[in-house]
């Protein structure tokens, strides 16, 4: 998504001598990998699309990953940028010397380039969890985004280790087709009810016929997702008080069995961990072929998971809907800015970046949605779209030749992450619950105010926050 984005705009700011590195044989980047059973955005589809390359021909409202794989296809074919990428070539290191970024890919290509786009993705390497005997399965193992097309599934008994979004939307697309599902929890999800429906053919033909309703469409999610992010930035907002309603009234009023009910029923507030959006998971979860299993994993046995008290739960496919690592950002490529300064030591204890886009001591170097940016239920498209209009400001100073190298200085970059993590402790997603949202002190790494004042920050670079040589 970033990738193609960013190929699309420089081309239209008139850059032409650009590559696109894909380490993949095709694009998509999450939607050409998790193409697990259920699998949709769950941000309306008319907003998660480029705000240029609007779409009739959603087939839903929250649409399936498969279709979003071939808008991002057809969307770089389209601009003419599917040239532009490099396929097969991973980059392992980018040295900044002599001025210049030395790239190096694993096929043992070296380029030197002016400027650095870091598009390389978030939720992108996954996260197996430490369980013991994993390896000893006797049956088929894998995670939700390296999903084995050939394993049979109908008829058969399927675990799923987790319960975020991606559990939740496997478990209502899984249990009628197999013969039993165990899902095993170790924190409960506020669900958020929320219903997908199809467009009609009369409702495409109009977004066809007439692209106002599109533009209209994007613009009233984008304002109503905004809004929302006011909510969880301010712990008490009455918009996080309807959300918390919303998803107590489902529970209450969706699960039958009182026993049940308390399994699925969360500790802590709701979106404090990524709000799970589903239609459907409560009717699902009841189905009598379903077991929500809360004891813990004591380990993985060939036939199946031990949990802790003694119980053993036979399966023939075990899937880990178990999340990504997502303090990775651009690494395991090695990045050494200006004197050798290596990125890896510098996130030695936490990744962070001027507004989640630059670093300091790394000249010419852009991330898009890098650390500390929004993540919280928004699209990331629009995020990365203001994050690259502002990347993209930087760069015309060197091209306009105002300036050689520009990195943002030590002083903004402690001040900004200073007062981002104090206002972080403040939102929703500090309000006491483990997620993937916290740092290792505790403090979410996330955008902490209004998408407001991210579009506002994104609008024009500040630069006294930047050194320019
Ligand atoms: C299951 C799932 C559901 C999601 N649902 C939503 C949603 O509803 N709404 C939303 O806004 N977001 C959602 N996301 C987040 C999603 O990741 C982003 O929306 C978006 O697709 C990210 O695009 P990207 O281009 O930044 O990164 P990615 O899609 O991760 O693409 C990065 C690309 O860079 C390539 N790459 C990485 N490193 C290198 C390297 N060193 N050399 C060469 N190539 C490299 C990768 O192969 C990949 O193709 C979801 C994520 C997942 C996993």
């Amino acid at each position: 998504m970033a990738g193609i984005l960013s190929a699309i705009k420089l081309r239209e700011a008139g850059f032409d001598d650009f590559t696109v590195y894909e380490k993949a044989d095709r694009p998509g980047g999450t939607w050409r990998e998790n193409r697990y059973p259920g699998i949709a955005c769950d941000v309306p589809s008319h907003l998660y699309s480029y705000s240029f390359a609007p779409n009739p021909d959603w087939s839903h409202r929250f649409a399936p990953g498969s279709e979003i794989q071939a808008y991002f296809e057809g969307v770089a074919q389209r601009y003419g940028v599917t040239p532009f990428i490099r396929f097969g070539s991973e980059v392992s290191r980018g040295t900044f010397r002599g001025g210049r970024w030395q790239l190096e890919t694993k096929d043992g290509r070296r380029d030197e380039v002016d400027a650095v786009i870091a598009a390389t993705g978030v939720l992108h390497h996954p996260n197996v969890p430490p369980i013991e005997g994993l390896d000893r399965f006797a049956g088929a193992l894998f995670h939700s985004a390296r999903w084995d097309h050939a394993v049979r599934l109908d008829g058969r008994r399927v675990g799923i280790v987790g319960t975020g979004s991606t559990a939740v939307q496997m478990v209502s697309a899984l249990v009628d087709r197999v013969a039993r599902l165990s899902l095993f929890q170790r924190t409960a999800q506020w669900i958020m009810p929320q219903e997908n429906p199809a467009y009609s053919d009369s409702e495409r033909a109009a977004f066809r016929r007439r692209p106002e309703l599109l533009r209209s469409a994007y613009a009233d999610l984008g304002t109503l997702f905004h809004a929302f992010s006011t909510g969880l930035v301010d712990a008490d907002s009455p918009q996080m008080k309807a959300i918390e309603h919303a998803c107590r009234t489902n529970l209450e009023e969706n699960v039958r069995d009182p026993v049940l009910r308390e399994k699925l029923r969360p500790s802590y507030r709701a979106a404090c961990k990524r709000l799970v959006m589903s239609p459907d998971f409560y009717q699902a979860i009841q189905k009598p072929n379903a077991e929500v299993v809360t004891e813990g994993i004591e380990r993985v046995e060939a036939r199946g998971v031990r949990t802790r008290d003694g119980r053993l739960h036979e399966l023939d496919v075990l899937v880990l809907a178990t999340g990504f690592r997502v303090d990775r950002f651009v690494r395991p490529m090695q990045v050494v800015g200006r004197d050798g300064l290596d990125l890896d030591a510098v996130w030695a204890q936490r990744p962070s970046a001027y507004l989640s886009i630059t670093v300091p001591g790394f000249p010419n170097f852009f991330l898009l949605n890098g650390p500390n940016g929004p993540v919280g239920n928004f699209s990331l498209i629009e995020v990365a779209e203001l994050q690259l209009g502002y990347a993209m400001a930087l760069l015309e100073l060197l091209r306009s030749g105002r300036c050689r190298e520009i990195s943002p200085s030590a002083e903004a970059t402690a001040r900004f992450e200073a007062e981002r993590s104090e206002a972080a402790r403040r939102t929703i997603w500090a309000s006491g619950c483990r997620s993937w949202y916290l740092d290792d002190r505790g403090v979410p790494m996330s955008w902490p105010w209004t998408f407001d004042r991210f579009r506002e920050e994104m609008s024009a670079p500040r630069l006294e926050a930047f050194e320019l040589r």
